[in-house]
Formats: C-alpha cells, structure tokens, sequence
C-alpha cells in the first residue's frame, strides 16, 4: 500500500462531506426563521457532532477496505483526535446555546419534561466518561478488554441520544421525511458496529481455524500456528495483521490484534507472541486442535513489490518482519533487505537461527543492536539513535520503503530520525501494538 497526498485528500474530504450530512438534512426543503447567530451556532455545532460521533463508528479501524488507506496507527490516531473534537462540539452545544438564550436550561430541567432531562443528563454523563476513560485507562487501572467493551457501549448510547433528541427537538426537522432521514444515516452509522460485534463474528463461527501447535521460541514469547479446516485460509499480505479469538465461539471480549509472523505463502499460518496481559500469558496453557477464529486480514504496513526494505524492529516487533522475510524466501525474491533487530539482551533476540539462515539465502544484512550486550558481543550496542540509523541508511536511499515496530520510545525516535535524514514520510511505515 502507498501513502499518497491524493488518498489523503480523498479520505479527508470525505470525512468533512459525511460530517455535514445531518446539518444538511436539517438544512434541506423549508427551513424556519433563522434566530440569533449563537443559537443556530449551537444548534449547527450539535448536528456535526452527532455525525462526527457516527464517523467514529466507520473510522474505528475494524473495516479493512479504510484501514490500508492511512495505515492502523494513523487511523487510530484519527479516531482519537477526532473523537476529541465531536466530544468538545458536543459539549459545546449545549453551553453555547444556554449562554445564548437561558430558556434552553429547561432542556435539563426534570420537572418540564423528565425524560428528557434524565437522557441528556446521563449523555453528558456518557461524554465525560468516554473522555475519561480513554484518556486515562491505564491510571483507571481499567482493562483493555472492558475498556472496549465500555468504549463501544457509551459510543452506541451518545449517538442513540443524539438521534432522539434531534428528532424530538425537531426545530430543523419538522418535515417526518427529515426525521426519517436522519434515523436512516445515523442508523447506518449504527450498524456498523452492530456488523463488526454480531455479524461477522457469526458468520466466522462456521470457520474455525485449529490450533495444531503451541511452542515456546525463548523464555515467555510463544508461537501459535492454526490451520484452515475444510475451507481457504485467509489470504494476507506480510506486516498485515488479523483479530485473534480462542475457544468455542467467536463471540468473546478476549479478541486481540497479532501480526501475521509467518509466510504469507505457508499452508498454515503462525502467530508469536510476548506475555504481557491475561490473554498472552493464556498462550501456554493452550492445546492442539482448540477452535481459533481470525478475522482480518487488516493493516497497510505491507512492503510494496518495487522496493527494497529497511526494518527497524525491536522485541516482539519482528513478527512482522519475519513474515516479510519468510515471504521473499518463498517467492525467491531477490530484493535488498536491511534488519536493525533491538533487544535488551541476547537471551531476548527471537529467531536468531532462523535469522542466520535467512541471511544466506536472501539478500538480506541483519544488525543485532543489544541495550545490555554480554562481554564477547560484537554487535552493535545501545539503544537505537539517528547515528545508528545513519549508518546503516543505504546509499540509494530513495529505492527503499521503511519500517518500524517495537517499543513506542524507539519507534519515535525511528520516525523523527529518518525523517531528520531526509527520508520522504510517505516511504515510512509504523506498525504500533502499544494501544494506549
Ligand atoms: C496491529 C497490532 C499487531 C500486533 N501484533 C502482535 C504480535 O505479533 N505479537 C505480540 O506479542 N503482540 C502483538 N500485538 C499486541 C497484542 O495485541 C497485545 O499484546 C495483546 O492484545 C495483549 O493482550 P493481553 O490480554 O495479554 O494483555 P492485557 O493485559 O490485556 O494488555 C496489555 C497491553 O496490551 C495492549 N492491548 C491489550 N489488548 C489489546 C487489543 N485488543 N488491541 C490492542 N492492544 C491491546 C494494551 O496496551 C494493554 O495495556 C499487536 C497489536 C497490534 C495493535
């Protein structure tokens, strides 16, 4: 997949056309006297809001014909920073509107209408919590599964106030044509999560992948491989990645994002991890011939066929690597590879055999970079900085794609390091597993 200024423009300006669309419904046909310039502000900003919280509903990452375009990260990125915004506009319409005219305080008052003050009480309530919740997860000491879980629910409960309240306020909408309008658009915005959570879990139900071995690489990192039973495994493309569930039924909280590790041409496909929560650590307890289900494949951190590869990666962020490499062994492809490979310690460095293996067979160079080398290291030591990447940075910079995937404190510094190096960012590929 390629970064392009034209895709960007394309997404971007479509975001802005979708976030326009319930303001224009509210717009369209015959339209009531306009009042002061603050109320219709307010009542504009409220209407963005309510499709800004639907687009988030689209840009949540879980639909791969949007992802490849801007990449995970960034799309996650965006899910976050705009979700900020439909959250300030949200809150912003009230205000804006009781500050313009104080009448509007009886929209909260139980005793002129109680429903409706008990609803827009408990949204606001819902805004906060969301805000709270997502920016501070980790001091809340709040799960990433029930995070999730939380995340998803509050969302669907905004936007379902929202959609009641526009269609009860009705200024705008008087027409029932405009009020079914709005149902209609934010309704499909609704689906969207009732496809990603309902059903294409229920229709993955009737394709179990097997689990046909566990094994344990070094210390704590773990490699899974399932096969396909009676049906085509799923195609991927390396450094793209698939939702993993384990047990009886897809329907679980326990569904996480791995890399695929192996080569996109094996029969089986493999999956290797590092034991950092419940459901990694899980890993070890699993047996042979237990039910997988996979969905994806998701993600554009893919090496493009013309271009040589320059990989950053550090701990458990080889996996992606592993399978770009498995892959050109397979295909026989004889393209230029370069693999800086950070760990703490060389009891941490994962595929080291298969490593030396790889680099006889392909064109591939691979610097071990370790934080706390034993005495008789010879490789390169430290963390990674823009003067080791300086010297490892090929020639002919401009025939290369890069990529980075590791611990988050070094992957930034890949970014800002390569860009000070003159590397175009659309040639630059983050892969983030740290979802903070
Ligand atoms: C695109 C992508 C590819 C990944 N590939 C790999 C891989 O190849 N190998 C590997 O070991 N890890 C990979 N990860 C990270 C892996 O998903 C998490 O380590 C795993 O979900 C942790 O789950 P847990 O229950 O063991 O830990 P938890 O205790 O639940 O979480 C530990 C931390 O992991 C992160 N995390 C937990 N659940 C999720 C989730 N569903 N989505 C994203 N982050 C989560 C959170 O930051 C959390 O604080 C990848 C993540 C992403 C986003």
């Amino acid at each position: 997949m390629r970064y392009t200024y034209g895709r960007a423009l394309f997404w971007v300006g479509l975001y802005v056309l979708l976030s326009a669309v319930p303001l224009g419904i509210a717009l369209a046909g015959t339209v009531p006297e306009a009042r002061a310039f603050w109320i219709e502000f307010g009542v504009a900003l409220g209407f963005i809001a309510l499709a800004m919280f639907g687009l988030q509903l689209l840009f949540s990452g879980r639909f791969a014909w949007i992802a490849p375009t801007f990449g995970m990260d960034n799309l996650l990125h965006y899910h976050r920073e705009t979700g900020i915004v439909a959250m300030v506009f949200a809150l912003a319409h009230p205000v804006i509107l009781m500050l313009a005219e104080p009448e509007f305080l009886a929209y909260l008052d139980p005793t002129v209408n109680f429903l409706r003050a008990l609803f827009l009480s408990l949204v606001t309530v819902a805004i906060l919590l969301i805000i709270a919740s997502s920016l501070c997860r980790l001091s809340f000491k709040l799960n990433y599964e029930w995070w999730r879980l939380l995340h998803g629910a509050l969302s669907l409960f905004i936007v379902l106030v929202g959609i009641g309240h526009s269609v009860q306020v009705s200024h705008y909408l008087e027409p029932l044509w405009k009020q079914g309008a709005i149902v209609l658009v934010m309704g499909a915005a609704m689906y969207l999560v009732f496809h990603t959570r309902i059903v294409r879990p229920w229709l993955s139900r009737k394709k179990p992948y097997r689990l046909t071995g566990i094994k344990e690489e070094i210390p704590r990192r773990w490699t899974m491989t399932v096969e396909a039973q009676d049906f085509k495994r799923m195609e991927f493309v390396p450094g793209q990645f698939a939702w993993i569930t384990v047990g009886d039924t897809p329907f679980s909280l326990q569904q996480h994002p791995f890399s695929f590790a192996s080569s996109a041409r094996e029969r089986t496909i493999r999956f290797t991890t590092k034991e950092v929560g419940d459901f990694t650590e899980s890993w070890k307890h699993m047996k042979p011939g237990m039910k997988v289900f996979l969905e994806g494949p998701f993600g554009s951190f893919t090496p493009k066929p013309d271009s040589h590869l320059f990989l950053v990666m550090g701990g458990i962020g080889v996996t992606p690597a592993m399978s770009m490499l498995r892959t050109l062994r397979d295909d026989q492809d004889s393209r230029h590879a370069i693999l800086l490979y950070a760990n703490v310690t060389a009891g941490d460095i994962l595929f080291r055999e298969e490593l030396e293996e790889l680099r006889k067979t392909l064109h591939l160079d691979v610097v071990y970079l370790l934080e706390d080398p034993p005495d008789d290291w010879d490789g390169e030591t430290g963390r990674v900085t823009q003067e080791l990447l300086e010297k490892y940075l090929p020639t002919k910079s401009g025939e290369y794609t890069y990529f980075t995937c590791g611990p988050e404190p070094m992957m930034d510094v890949v970014e800002i390091s390569l860009r000070n190096l003159g590397i175009d960012w659309r040639r630059i590929y983050t892969e983030r597993f740290e979802i903070v």
